[in-house]
Formats: structure tokens, sequence, C-alpha cells
């Protein structure tokens, strides 16, 4: 009999929740916390930028049980996508789960020597300790900005100039009649340089280091999710755990594969018109591939063409009383500087003694299946996991992870073979496949349906792949199809 567990998830966003579906389903108390008034993490409304939209497309980006709705774009805008999450959240009956505007400070381990933690809740101006039998830590890789600043920032804003961080760009009207300067090259700070534009802004500066691949929705008029999301496309590149038979093989198809990723570039070059834009990448597409990638914002070439966004190539150098001094010697007119400079991964609740543990000093995180650590008990991640299609990622990590914490895995891992898989990993991001190491390597991308294969086969589910094998081959993950999979697992319940 599997008992039943007092459960802490924290984080209520597209983890949080599939990770109190995942527990509640099989029997245990789970009790959520998130912080915000809001559910949604990420997609949540006052965090949003303008016009932001999904990068995966809406069927790469659903539940296995809940798709979007038909009347939904192919690439949901952010109100839609957090109207989404609340109606997963009302089908399965998991808003009474969680506690809003509630904010876990501290974990340790409880003091009487039992298993689990010991969580230090702060709410409504009050702080209170909690024991749980085990936390699922929901908290995404967005949740503490990075903050960074330049010389001269000070004097700059008293004469009335604005710095902000990506995520503080709420309406295009900071921008209206302004000379605007972003620093960064991800999406985010592609999508506010567009929406700037659009919106009235007086000049518009892009300033980031280098040039990365960027996709486009449609590469050659077809939808990319039907041209990289697929198993034949994620094979080409060097994946983890290769036997000298796949080795060989990968050995005799490597023309090929160049040939494929030249070809890309190629379409890629032309449609973007990266020379013309001075945007055109040093690395070749294969070795850049991870969920740094980002999709190009649409617009983005046109107001390029225009002249209404400029890229520069550089960095901030400081602020000065004729506006922005950059890398390069120039110095810009600037009223706004934007910093779409990203987030700090971390778990800062996590006392340093388990974060010691947790990540490596060069960055990476040790973590088996991208969710537990054999030196951090009776807690595990949902969500670190991220991908291009980081819901249904999340879907698969959480029933991977209860089975996990219930010693129902099929393929329960010892310590000893956590940390000889983790060791193997770390050596793969920092010697094979170095794009891998993005996000302290917590990202899954691009090979979805080998890390959904292995879950799955821990899991010990009777189906893993589709029953047409071209279908299974040849085009994205289905999340319905996960669905099942994910039923033909062995089921039980906690009591
Ligand atoms: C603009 C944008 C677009 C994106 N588009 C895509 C896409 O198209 N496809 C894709 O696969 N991914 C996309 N992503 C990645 C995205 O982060 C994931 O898809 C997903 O939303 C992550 O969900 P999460 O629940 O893991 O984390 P989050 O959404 O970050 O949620 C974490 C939650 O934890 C809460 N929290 C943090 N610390 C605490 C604490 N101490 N106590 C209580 N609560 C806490 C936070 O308030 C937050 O609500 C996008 C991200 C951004 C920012």
């Amino acid at each position: 009999m599997t008992k039943r567990k007092k459960i802490a998830v924290i984080g209520g966003g597209v983890s949080g929740l599939a990770a109190a579906k995942a527990f509640g389903e099989r029997g245990h108390e789970v009790c959520g916390f998130e912080r915000s008034h809001d559910f949604g993490g990420v997609w949540e409304l006052s965090r949003s930028y303008p016009d932001v939209q999904t990068q995966s497309p809406k069927d790469l980006y659903c539940y296995t049980d809940h798709p979007m709705p038909e009347s939904y774009p192919e690439w949901p805008k952010g109100p839609q996508v957090h109207a989404y999450l609340h109606s997963y959240a009302e089908k399965h009956d998991l808003a009474h789960l969680f506690r809003l505007n509630t904010n876990i400070k501290t974990m340790e381990r409880r003091p009487d020597s039992q298993p689990g933690w010991t969580l230090t809740v702060e709410a409504d101006g009050r702080e209170w300790t909690e024991d749980f039998d085990f936390v699922s830590v929901c908290t995404g890789q967005f949740s503490e900005r990075k903050i960074i600043s330049h010389p001269g920032q000070e004097a700059f804003v008293a004469r009335g100039g604005q710095v902000m961080h990506s995520s503080q760009y709420t309406e295009p009207g900071i921008c209206r009649g302004k000379d605007v300067v972003i620093l960064g090259g991800s999406k985010s700070a592609t999508d506010i340089a567009v929406n700037a534009a659009q919106n009235g802004a007086r000049s518009v500066r892009l300033v980031y280091r280098e040039n990365v691949w960027r996709v486009p929705y449609y590469v050659g008029g077809i939808n990319f999710k039907r041209l990289l999301y697929m198993r034949a496309q994620e094979q080409q590149f060097n994946q983890w755990g290769k036997g000298p038979f796949q080795r060989l093989v990968a050995a005799a198809l490597k023309p090929i594969v160049w040939m494929n990723f030249r070809g890309l570039e190629t379409i890629l070059k032309a449609q973007l018109k990266l020379k013309k834009h001075n945007m055109l990448p040093k690395v070749p597409i294969e070795k850049e591939v991870s969920c740094a990638v980002p999709v190009v914002t649409p617009g983005l070439i046109e107001c390029l063409d225009k002249g209404m966004i400029k890229p520069v190539l550089g960095s901030f150098e400081s602020y000065t009383d004729e506006g922005l001094k950059l890398t390069t010697g120039e110095t810009v007119p600037c009223d706004v500087a934007i910093l779409a400079v990203g987030w700090n991964l971390g778990v800062p609740f996590l006392p340093q003694e388990y974060q010691n543990k947790l990540v490596e000093d060069d960055g990476q995180y040790r973590l088996y299946r991208l969710s537990v650590n054999p030196d951090l008990p009776d807690m595990g991640f949902v969500g670190f996991n991220s991908s291009f299609c980081t819901v249904l990622s999340a879907e698969m990590i959480a029933n991977w992870l209860v089975r996990f914490a219930d010693g129902k895995l099929k393929k329960q891992p010892s310590a000893a073979d956590m940390n000889e898989n983790i060791g193997m990993m770390l050596d793969w991001r920092r010697n094979e496949r170095p794009a891998a190491q993005t996000y302290g390597g917590l990202c899954s991308a691009p090979f979805h349906f080998k890390h959904f294969d292995e879950l799955l086969s821990d899991m010990g589910a009777a189906k893993t792949k589709r029953s047409n094998p071209f279908a299974e081959r040849f085009s994205f993950p289905s999340a319905p199809a996960y669905g099942t999979f994910l039923a033909s697992a062995p089921q039980y319940r906690a009591e």
C-alpha cells in the first residue's frame, strides 16, 4: 500500500498546476503556494508585456487532456494562455488546493528527523511554519529578475530617463514619442522592440552581443512545427548516451545531416535577410539549438527593413548627458532603456548547503531526469525540464515525480544510479553539446522525444509510441497521444 503524503507544491504556473493535478490524482494531500495574486506564472497578466504570444504552436503548448480552444490562433496571445491555464485549473478543480499571495520563504529538513521538510510560509504580513512529507518545486526559470546597472544610471534617471527590466514593460505608452534602447537579443527583446516601434516610439535600437539563429513561425512557408519538431529531426543532433552502434550510424549519416542543416540555414538567411541586417550567426545552427533559440517576432524583419528598429552588435557602456554610450564607441539618444537580460536561475528558499549539492560551480544543475537529486531527499522539480513544449514536459515530469516520490517507478533509481546518470549528462553537456548548458542545463529541447521516452520507460508505460510509425517519426509530439501513453503506465492510489 502507498502511504498518502502531504505534498507542498511551490508555484502556481504551468508546472504547479501540472504537479497539483498529478499528486492529487494519486490521492495525496496537496497544498499549493503561489506568491502572486493569480495563477499563470509568466502568463499572469500583470507580468506580461503587450502583444506577448507563445513561441510554441497551440497544439504543442497544452496539457494532454485539455486542448486549447479552436477559436485560438495558432500562436495564442498571453491573455489567451492565461485564460487557458485558468480553464485547466477549473476543469480539474485545482484552485482550491492553492493559497494565493503566499510566499515560501525558506525550507529546512524536519527537526524531528522524519522524512520531509518544514516550510516557512509568508502571507498577509504573517509568517508561520508547516511540515510536508514531500516538496514539489515548480518555481520556473523566470521568477527572479536579473538586475544589472551601468555607470551614470542614477543621474540618467534623475534627469527623467527610465530604466526597466523587460518584464516591467507592460504597456506601449511607456515608449510613445521616446528614444528607446533595448539591451538583449532574446525573444522578449525583439517582442518589445517591435511593440515599441509599432506604437509610436521615436527611435528603437536593439543592442545585443552576438547574432543567434532565430526561427520564424513559418520556414519557407511551412509551419515550423511540421519541420523541426520530429523524432527524425531530433536524432540529427548529438544526443546523450549513444552506444558504439549509434555512433557508427551517426558518423555514416554525418554528410546528409550536414547538408540538411546547411539547407535550413540557407532558407533562414534568405527569408530573414540576415546578411542585409548584419544578423548572420557564426555558429552552425545544429550546434546552437536549445531552449534559448528565439522565434522571430512577427513584424521584426519589416521593422528592420523600414529602419524602425536599428540593430547594434555591442552592449551598454554608460549613461551620459547626450544619451547612452555603447561599447561600439557611439552615443545614441535614449529616454527609455529596457534591459531584456533575463532572469536569475535558482531556488533561493533552499538552504545553502543543499544549493551547493544542487548546483555545480559552473552553474550546471545536478538533476536526474531534470527533476531529482539523490542528496536532496523528499523533493523534486517540475518544469525544470523546459523545452519547446513546456506544458507537456511539465505534465510528463509531474507524473514521473509522483511515482518517484511513492517508489512506484518501474525503474526506481538508486542514489548510485542517479549519480552515475547525472555525471554522464554533465559530461555530455560540457564536452559534447555545450548548447545544452543553457539555463544551467535545465532544458530538454531539442530532445523532446528522447526525454519523454526515458520518462515513460521509467514509469513502465505499456505504450510509448504512436501505432503509425510514419507519424511517430515525422510529426510533432502529440499531447493527446502522450495522454494515452501515460494512461498505459501502472496506475495506483495512495491511501
Ligand atoms: C514571454 C514568454 C513566452 C514563453 N513562451 C513559451 C512557449 O511558447 N513555449 C514554451 O514551451 N515555453 C515558453 N515560455 C517558457 C515558460 O516559462 C514556460 O512555458 C512555462 O510557462 C513555465 O511555467 P512554470 O510554472 O514552470 O514557471 P512560471 O510560469 O515561472 O511559474 C512559477 C511560479 O512560481 C511562483 N513562485 C516563485 N517563487 C515562489 C515562492 N518562493 N513562493 C511561492 N510562489 C513562488 C511564481 O510567482 C510563479 O507564478 C515562455 C516564457 C516567457 C517568459
